[in-house]
């Protein structure tokens, strides 16, 4: 960096990725390693760590003041103020009480509460602090039981930051303080910054400047100046990040021949004779979308996504007859073996009786083939199969990710169906892609995935892809009722003879047992030792089945079958039923520990029952121990709607973790929240595509620095990026 010389160009903010936080006053290897921990390794990052929340000191009372507001007992506040002493004392036995008397120069206040010694971590005499808690009025004179403690500044390090005081996130290594000062110095010597948003798109939404937006978010004038700051960071990393996504689709589309798969071929038009059911509208529109990329010789890339339930097999059934129609393969990858196994059940039953052209036989045709590869398929078996997909005897094939391994080899690759249901990630994608057929044409690629995701989330997690969503169910569903249930006291009784009954009258039902850190064996010990005591207390008499992950799949697979047939009426399981289990004469959903499982997988369980005729009920029972779990809980006894659900799971879990590391960049997003920004979001993916329309490879010099921060952006991912 560059100290207090005139600088003729704007600073990009590359240059920053590169300027160590130890190069900053202060830092030495002890305080660099602590910004690290909070993800700060460089002056770039340190720019992006914004402050999570401000204190407006006009809106705060003087404590000489606060007798004459008069507020009420028990009312919240902050103070902001100076410790002018600090006591601590032991009332009793495992009671200590903790207090600072706070001056702000109007008057003093006490400041008190009761263990926690590290509160007060900082906060020597002399510092300042922000103080919040509860008002309590003692003798006539006010005092504040002290809920949260900030230290604002140290006795050396006052919190000169004018009337908005900003809170930035840190840990008990770095103070907020520290933090603050530290970006006030990267500021100072950054200087003005270069920007990559291109004017007109600033002028549109009435973007402030990048300068302006970085030094208002850590240091704002008050808090509208705060919010356009926000504003503009936010749109700034969408705008990269959809960027990046409409090249890397532009680079699919653009570079890579596919086949052509019209629909209405013979198959495709018997297969619409044979089901039994009218299309949802919803079904229907995704099939017109299906069906227009099936036609065009673009490869298709499209996410289908549809909670449990929503029919989206039928769509994937026909884009694998279209594949047959024009004389290839269709292939269908789930992330299970049990899952595998049913989509070739399903898939066998409803191609029964298709034909398909043959020179070989007599009649000139012969029965459309539908095989299975898993890891299971074995030996002879395995061979005979590769050897008739080699020569193009087999029409489709359902598998697991057996499907990508080596030596398998699929003639005349024309449609892979994904059943993604949140298992693969972008690598299995790329891999099926790569299985194309010798004339290197692309396979047409249909996702399918069964966890309904935010529309906002949808942009940016599959940003790649085009996307359809299945928002209607089809009719006649039987309304699920969900009960929270306390393991203590009367409730569990009433849940196993509400069972029991449900038996009696001949349904079936599921119990699923608790998570147990993240070990398949402890979870097949825990589901073990569930059904040996319902089976031999409150369900004796009936007959209790068991599923595990560690079972030998031929034991998993007679299981299943037992409850299939209705001869296992009560099924005490793993997750591993999460996926996959379609038994529609079971009505009864168990799930003990409840508040362990997250929001989407105890949708996924529930989506296994309410798909027969008859009504149903699904048992929650958890004492959850935090907020979040009850959160949960009261989601689920609130909706039976994956959409909402999702919605609900990314506000309480925010989307860093929603995301993982699924995707480069995603995970990444710093300032924005997907929930909150949708406006954002969908403004962000508009103007990148159509920026990306216009200049593909973003050759143009007015987007040079838009170019080199997209490939800051996807770092080692670059491959697809620029290559034509
Ligand atoms: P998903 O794979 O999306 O979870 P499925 O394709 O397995 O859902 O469909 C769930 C059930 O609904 C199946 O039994 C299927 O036959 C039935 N189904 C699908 N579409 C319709 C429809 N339009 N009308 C009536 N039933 C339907
Ligand atoms: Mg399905």
């Amino acid at each position: 960096m560059q100290d207090g010389r005139a600088r003729d160009a704007p600073r990009r903010l590359r240059t920053l990725r590169r300027v160590e936080t130890g190069r900053l006053t202060g830092v030495g290897p002890k305080r660099a390693a602590a910004l690290r921990r909070l993800g700060i390794d460089n002056v770039f990052e340190l720019l992006w760590h914004v402050p999570r929340r401000y204190i407006d000191r006009t809106r705060q009372t003087p404590i000489s003041e606060l007798g004459d507001v008069r507020l009420a007992d028990g009312e919240e506040l902050t103070v902001i103020a100076d410790v002018e002493g600090i006591s601590t004392r032991q009332i009793r036995r495992r009671l200590t009480l903790h207090e600072l008397v706070l001056t702000d120069g109007t008057g003093r206040l006490r400041a008190s509460w009761f263990n926690r010694p590290g509160l007060a971590r900082g906060a020597g005499k002399g510092a300042t602090v922000a103080a919040s808690g509860k008002l309590a009025w003692f003798r006539g004179r006010p005092k504040l039981e002290v809920s949260a403690l900030e230290v604002m500044g140290s006795a050396s390090n006052k919190a000169d930051t004018g009337v908005v005081l900003p809170v930035h996130p840190a840990s008990a290594d770095v103070p907020t303080w520290l933090v603050r000062e530290l970006v006030r110095e990267a500021l100072d010597r950054t200087g003005e910054l270069a920007d990559p948003i291109p004017p007109d798109l600033r002028h549109r939404y009435g973007l402030v400047s990048r300068t302006e937006a970085f030094g208002e978010v850590h240091f704002p004038t008050d808090l509208g100046s705060a919010r356009r700051a926000r504003d503009r960071l936010v749109y700034d990393e969408l705008f990269l990040l959809e960027v990046a996504l409409a090249m890397r689709k532009a680079s699919y589309e653009g570079t890579e021949q596919g086949r052509r798969h019209p629909p209405g071929g013979p198959l495709w038009e018997s297969l619409d004779a044979r089901i039994p059911f009218a299309l949802t509208s919803a079904q229907r529109r995704a099939l017109e979308e299906i069906g227009a990329d099936l036609a065009s010789e673009r490869p298709m890339h499209r996410l289908v996504q549809g909670d449990v339930g929503s029919g989206k097999t039928v769509l994937a059934a026909h884009a694998l007859l279209a594949a047959v129609d024009a004389g290839g393969t269709g292939v269908l990858m789930a992330p299970t073996e049990v899952l595998a196994e049913q989509h070739h059940a399903n898939l066998s039953e409803l191609f029964a009786g298709l034909v398909v052209p043959s020179d070989e036989t007599l009649l000139g045709e012969r029965p459309l083939s539908v095989a299975l590869l898993t890891n299971r398929t074995t030996g002879s078996e395995r061979a005979r199969l590769l050897a008739d997909a080699a020569q193009g005897a087999i029409d489709v094939v359902v598998g697991t990710h057996a499907l990508i391994q080596d030596g398998v080899d699929i003639r005349d690759l024309g449609v892979a169906v994904i059943d993604e249901q949140h298992r693969f990630g972008v690598h299995q994608r790329v891999a099926l892609r790569e299985r194309r057929g010798a004339d290197t044409s692309v396979p047409d690629v249909l996702i399918m995935t069964a966890t309904p995701i935010p529309r906002t989330l949808a942009m940016t997690l599959y940003g790649d892809l085009d996307v359809t969503v299945l928002d209607e169910m089809p009719p006649g569903r039987r309304p699920i009722e969900t009960i929270l249930v306390p393991s203590t006291g009367g409730g569990p009784a009433t849940v196993w003879a509400h069972v029991r009954r449900e038996v009696e009258a001949g349904r079936q039902a599921y119990v699923v047992c608790p998570l147990v850190a993240d070990s398949d064996q402890t979870e097949a010990a825990s589901a073990t030792a569930t059904h040996e005591e319902l089976e031999a207390g409150v369900l004796e008499g009936l007959t209790v089945g068991l599923l595990h992950g560690q079972l030998r799949p031929a034991e998993k697979q007679a299981v299943m079958a037992a409850f299939r047939e209705r001869e296992v009426q009560v099924l005490v399981a793993t997750t591993v039923i999460e996926v996959g289990v379609d038994v529609p004469n079971a009505t009864v959903m168990v799930i003990l520990d409840a508040d362990r499982f997250g929001l989407s997988q105890l949708h996924q369980l529930r989506g296994r029952i309410g798909r027969g005729e008859h009504a149903s009920t699904c048992f929650l029972v958890a004492d959850p121990t935090t907020p979040e779990g009850q959160a949960r809980l009261d989601a689920m006894a609130g909706t039976i709607d994956g959409f909402e659900l999702a919605e609900r799971d990314l506000e309480i879990r925010g989307e860093g973790t929603v995301l993982g590391a699924r995707q480069s960049g995603v995970s990444d997003l710093r300032v924005t929240r997907l929930v909150r920004d949708v406006t954002w979001v969908q403004r962000a993916r508009t103007d990148a595509f159509d920026l990306v329309g216009r200049d593909p490879h973003l050759d143009s010099p007015e987007h040079a620095l838009l170019r080199e921060e997209v490939l800051d952006l996807v770092g080692d991912d670059v491959d697809w990026l620029f290559k034509s």
